[in-house]
Formats: C-alpha cells, structure tokens, sequence
C-alpha cells in the first residue's frame, strides 16, 4: 500500500516511525498509509525553510510572482489530477472540488500582484530635505496548519502569499486527506520554487507543537475547529510568535417574512447540503420570521430534498458525497438524534441514506429539522454535516440577538425584498461575513476572510489584503544625505 511522506527541501521523504491509516470515505475503506512526522522530521523541515530563507528574501518580487504566474498554468493544466485526488480522500464530487481548486487559484492570481502589493509608501520631503518611506519585510519562517475539509483551497490562503512576501515556509496540512496538498506542492516546484522555500510535513498533534514552539518559526497561520484554534492561538503567542487562528461556526439565515421564497431555499439546499456541510460557511441554521415564512420554508425545503442525491465522488451527478470518517458520521448522526430527543421535529431524516454499492461509505443524507431552540445541543455546537435547523421567532431583531448570542461569528445572510432592513442587518450583526440574498458570503480573493467571536482568535483575517499585513513587518526608513559643507548643529528639541 502507498505511503504518503513529506516533501522537505524539494524531495519527498516517506521514512516514518509512526503511520495512520488514509481513507476512501466513499467506499469505507483504507487506500493509503500516512507517515506521521515526528519531531526531528519537522525540525529538518524547519531547517530546510530556514536555510532558503536569506536567498529568497532577497530575489525581486518580480521573480517571486514570475513563479506564481506559472504555478497558477500548472493548477489549472492539472485540475482534474487533484480534483480526482481530493475526491479520493475527502469524497467530494467533481464540480465540489473544481469550486474550491479555483478559489484556490484565485488566491495564486491575487499572490501574483506581489510586486505592487509590496511596493510601499514614501514621502518625498517629509522634512527638510528628508525622505521617509514604509517598507513590508519578511518575517522569516513561517508556518500553516490546515483543516480536512478544504484540502487545497486552505493551503492556497496560506503559502502563496507568504512565499511572495519573501517568507519560507512549513505547512502541516490534515491527515486526513494529504494527497493533494502534496501534489500541488510539487506543482509549485515544477514552477520554479527553489528547495526549502516550501517545506510540507504530514502529522498530527506531535508536529503542529514542534511548530508552535521552535524559536525559528515567526508566525503561525492555523485553520480547523474552534477548540484546537484557541489552544493553537494561546500557545503561539506565548512563544513570542504571531498567529492568526480561524476556528468553527454556526451560520445562521435569516429568512424574512418578504423574502423570495423559492430563491431562498434554492439557496439554502445548497448551502447547508453541498459538501455534506462539511463547510466552514455552510448554512446550517435558518431563522424564519413568523410561522407563514417557516411553514412555506420547510414545505419548499422537504419538496426539494425529495431530489437530493447523496453518493460516491465518482459520480458526477451527486450532489454530494460523504462525510470524512466513520466516527465524524457517527458524531453527526448523534446529534441528529439529540435534537429529536430534546423535542425537535425531524422533518426529513438523513440517518439512514441508501447508496447502492457503498453500504461502508461514511455517508449521512440531507436532514431538516424544524422547531429548533437555542438550548438544544444540535444549535449550540457545530455539527458539520448536511443538517439543516429551522428556528421559529417573531421579528428580525428577535433572529439577530439568537446570532450575536451565539458563540460563532463567521458567516451569517439576510434573505429580503427590504433594503432598509438587510442594511440595518449587516451594519449590526456581530458576525464577520455577511450576504444579503447571497447564502455563502465567502469573500473573493482581493478581499480578506475572517469571521468574530469564537469564529477567529488575532487581529487579521485571512488571504487578500490582510495577508500581505500578517506575512510582514513594517519597517519605517527616514533618510537625509546632507549636502557637503552644510552641517547643522546639534538640536535638543524633537524635529518638527
Ligand atoms: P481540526 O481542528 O480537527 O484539525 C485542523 C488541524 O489541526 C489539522 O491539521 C490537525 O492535524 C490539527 N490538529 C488536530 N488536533 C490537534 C491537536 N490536539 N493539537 C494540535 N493540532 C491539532 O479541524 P478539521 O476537522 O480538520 O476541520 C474542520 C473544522 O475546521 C471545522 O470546525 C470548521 O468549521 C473549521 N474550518 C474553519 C474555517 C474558517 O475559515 N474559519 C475553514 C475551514 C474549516
């Protein structure tokens, strides 16, 4: 059986005294062996980053977007590659994992801008003869640590723009599905990267603390749940580095008594269904105002799931696949079933869905619930899975405290005719990510991700503009060459 390694300065290393079993959760079965790094593989990693680190700090941004703009040919020659690679070990389908990879791509086309995203500021005189400018320098080593349900989308945030920014870098993507984060790895070799600039290490808890605590990473990049964000924040910052920790969610739409109802559950079928919920910013609450809107929502809702078709990743005509593991299904079905026992109704139950040929497939179907409150388990926590809540309340300002009292922030939309209403919405919620009649407000490439509360744990969000602060210090430079001759004496007071 294959067994997936490391790619550390430019060569692939699968020596491993630790391995853990990859799955094909379409089919319930293992497909492949992963090497968990122990502490001096991450160390050789970190090593590698470190010693490109002086030479690619110092080649022109040009030529570091000159790599990118290749890099960008090279993903889109190879989409159906690690399409058919994500597929394998996430069980997304097709068309899923092609939205995603050209997301993705669209963070290398925004990373190729580099020499304009890094040019700086200056002002010509800003005394006497004097000129002052603010360049973006490097950090140094850098490091990402990523979470299972965007395997190439995640990455592409992450090392594109650090590596433009002149920094090196390790990645320590999930376990669960390595394959195409590595094969993009190489792509990016195939481009051009010199050695070491990218390092990738495959583990688990034992390498993501080597990167926490060596004293050469500078900063740390992390995206997964809400529990492992906190701890990764907390222990990056008290070893001195900076750190940027995206964590879970709980999205919320609220769907207005005026809203475009067909539109509304067109949109949420998708949002809380396509790939499995297995999103950061899926849908998976609906906040109907008043009972007409929530009867004719899951009236419309259960008529549609009627078509829903949930399958292998092979098949292009799912909608989607399963979910990642066999304990993540089990998890999820979990709380489909607390959410029965604490008085929920089940109006469409996706416990036991029939995929002919893959009875050990980790798949859950699309499930609706409906008279949801706020203190059932199935709305506290994050489910992660195609499971759809219905919560009933009177009035807008009722859907908005149920979302500000909620402990995530990170996506949340308004469905209305009312423009009054969906601006005072998006001006007050306390959430990061906001659509009005758009269910995933996932923002584009030259914008930056990132939701509140206990959605994200630092100070900058994620990718575009924010990417370039969080990948570099400021430095400020005042300069004056005085002219021969002239020479001012010693002054005492502060130059104004
Ligand atoms: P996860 O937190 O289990 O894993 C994320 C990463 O952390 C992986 O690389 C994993 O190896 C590592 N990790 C796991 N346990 C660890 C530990 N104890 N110590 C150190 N490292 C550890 O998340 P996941 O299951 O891979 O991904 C799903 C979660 O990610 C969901 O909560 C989802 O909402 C979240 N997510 C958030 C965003 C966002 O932008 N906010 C985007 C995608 C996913």
């Amino acid at each position: 059986m294959k067994t997936i390694g490391h790619l550390i300065n430019g060569t692939i290393d699968t020596q491993a005294s630790r391995t853990q079993d990859i799955f094909n959760p379409s089919t319930g079965e293992v497909s492949k062996q992963l090497a968990l790094a122990s502490k001096p593989t991450v160390e050789a990693a970190i090593a590698a980053a470190q010693a490109a680190y002086p030479a690619w700090r110092n080649t022109p941004p040009l030529k570091r977007a000159k790599i990118m703009f290749r890099f960008k040919e090279l993903l889109e020659r190879n989409a159906d590659e690690i399409c058919r690679l994500i597929g394998e070990e996430h069980g997304k389908i097709a068309h899923d994992a092609m939205g995603e990879l050209q997301r993705g791509i669209e963070n290398v086309e925004y990373a190729c801008g580099a020499p304009e995203l890094l040019k700086g500021e200056f002002s010509k005189n800003a005394g006497p003869a004097i000129d002052s400018w603010s360049e973006f320098q490097p950090l140094g080593v850098v490091a990402g640590i990523t979470p299972f349900n965007f395997p190439a989308m995640v990455p592409l945030w992450m090392y594109p723009m650090a590596i433009v920014c002149g920094n090196t870098f390790v990645l320590k993507p999930s376990e669960r599905n390595p394959s195409s984060v590595l094969f993009i790895a190489e792509l990016l070799h195939e481009a051009g990267l010199p050695p070491g600039v990218l390092n990738v290490v495959n583990g688990d808890k034992e390498a993501v603390d080597v990167l926490l605590s060596d004293a050469r990473i500078q900063a740390v990049s992390f995206v997964g749940s809400t529990p492992i964000a906190e701890y990764i924040y907390t222990t990056a910052s008290a070893n001195g580095k900076r750190c940027q920790a995206l964590g879970g969610a709980k999205n919320h739409a609220i769907i207005m008594p005026d809203a475009d109802m067909d539109n509304a559950v067109s949109a949420l079928v998708g949002a809380a269904f396509g790939s499995s919920g297995e999103r950061c910013m899926a849908l998976s609450v609906a906040v109907a105002v008043g009972d007409e809107a929530a009867d004719a929502l899951i009236s419309k809702m259960s008529e549609q799931m009627k078509s829903l078709k949930v399958g292998a990743f092979s098949d292009k005509t799912n909608d989607f696949g399963p979910l990642i593991t066999r304990a993540h299904q089990e998890k999820v079905v979990g709380y489909i079933s607390s959410a029965e026992q604490q008085g929920a109704t089940l109006v469409v139950d996706g416990r036991k869905p029939t995929v002919a040929g893959y009875d050990k497939g980790f798949y859950v179907g699309g499930t609706l619930i409906d008279n949801v409150t706020a203190d059932m388990t199935c709305y506290k926590e994050e489910i992660f899975g195609p499971v759809l809540l219905v919560m009933r309340v009177n009035s807008m300002q009722e859907a908005m405290q149920l979302i500000d009292d909620h402990e995530y922030g990170n996506g949340t939309c308004i469905f209305t005719r009312d423009g009054e209403a969906a601006r005072y919405f998006s001006d007050n919620i306390m959430v990061g990510m906001v659509g009005i009649n758009v269910p995933l407000p996932v923002p584009v490439a030259y914008h930056s991700f990132g939701g509140w509360k206990r959605s994200l744990f630092g100070d900058l969000h994620a990718y575009g503009p924010d990417a370039v602060r969080f990948y570099t210090k400021r430095k400020t430079v005042t300069q004056r060459w005085p002219s021969a001759g002239v020479r001012e004496g010693a002054q005492f007071s502060f130059p104004s």
